[in-house]
């Protein structure tokens, strides 16, 4: 395995000591899934696919570039720390964050959904909030929605959830959700509607500042290449 020398576990970037591994934090799924045609425009192909493997850091057909596997909340804090170089996090992800650390200089477009608040249908969001009735919200996004409800002065509480949010409404645990809704079916599918956009959300790629500095002319090039695969993948979808 990379990174392991005689049992022990030694830092990506110390494995080699005349060619530093430029390190790319993805999670598995979706981003890991959207993020490969991007680069291999780049020229780079994770020679591993991480649903099969068990391998947490993945080879690529660069040899001197890794890819290492991350809860998609994870994502930032390895790139704010250095401990990866680069990032793919979605704006969700980074919101919460808080994005302290971290460059983000390329929207990739890709993950692309909406935040938004739902309830079960027939709950009367409109009036409740006209009441200023005190909700109830259970997300996974407290930051966001924290900001959301305050900018439109109104007060809830917030019931942080891990897990699926869709079943809180049903349980009689919050009266509303906030949760990101794609093609919205697994609403539809428990019987909730959205009442409320609150912003489109995709993922971006995040730069380690010291990765900028110290290898700029690696993270440059690769920059360059991955907004160009960004303008030819927007040409392929509209
Ligand atoms: P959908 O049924 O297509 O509307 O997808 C909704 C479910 O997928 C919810 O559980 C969301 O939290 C999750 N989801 C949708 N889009 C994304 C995304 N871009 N990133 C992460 N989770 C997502």
């Amino acid at each position: 395995m990379e990174g392991a020398t005689s049992g022990r576990i030694t830092p990506l970037h110390c494995t080699n000591p005349t060619v530093s591994t430029l390190t790319l934090a993805l999670s598995k799924g979706r981003i890991f899934d959207e993020t490969l045609p991007l680069l291999a425009a780049a020229g780079i192909v994770p020679l591993e696919d991480p649903e099969t493997s068990r391998k947490l850091i993945l080879a690529t057909s660069m040899p001197d570039v890794a890819v290492v596997i991350v809860r998609a909340s994870d994502v930032p804090t390895y790139v704010q720390y250095g401990a990866a170089d680069l990032g793919v996090a979605g704006k969700d992800v980074l919101l919460e964050h808080g994005g302290t650390g971290l460059y983000q200089p390329l929207d990739l477009e890709i993950a692309r959904c909406r935040m938004a608040v739902a309830t079960k249908r027939g709950f009367d969001w409109a009036g409740t909030v006209q009441r200023g009735a005190r909700i109830r919200v259970a997300t996974k996004y407290v930051a966001t929605a924290r900001e959301h409800f305050a900018a439109k002065g109104m007060h809830v509480d917030l019931i942080k959830l891990y897990g699926s949010m869709e079943l809180a409404p049903l349980c009689g645990l919050a009266d509303a959700i906030v949760d990101l809704v794609s093609t919205g079916n697994t609403l539809k599918a428990n019987d909730l509607v959205v009442v409320e956009d609150i912003m489109p959300i995709s993922s971006r790629l995040i730069v380690s500042p010291a990765a900028l500095k110290l290898k700029r002319d690696r993270v440059q090039p690769l920059l360059e290449a991955l907004g160009r695969a960004v303008v030819a993948q927007r040409g392929r979808k509209s």
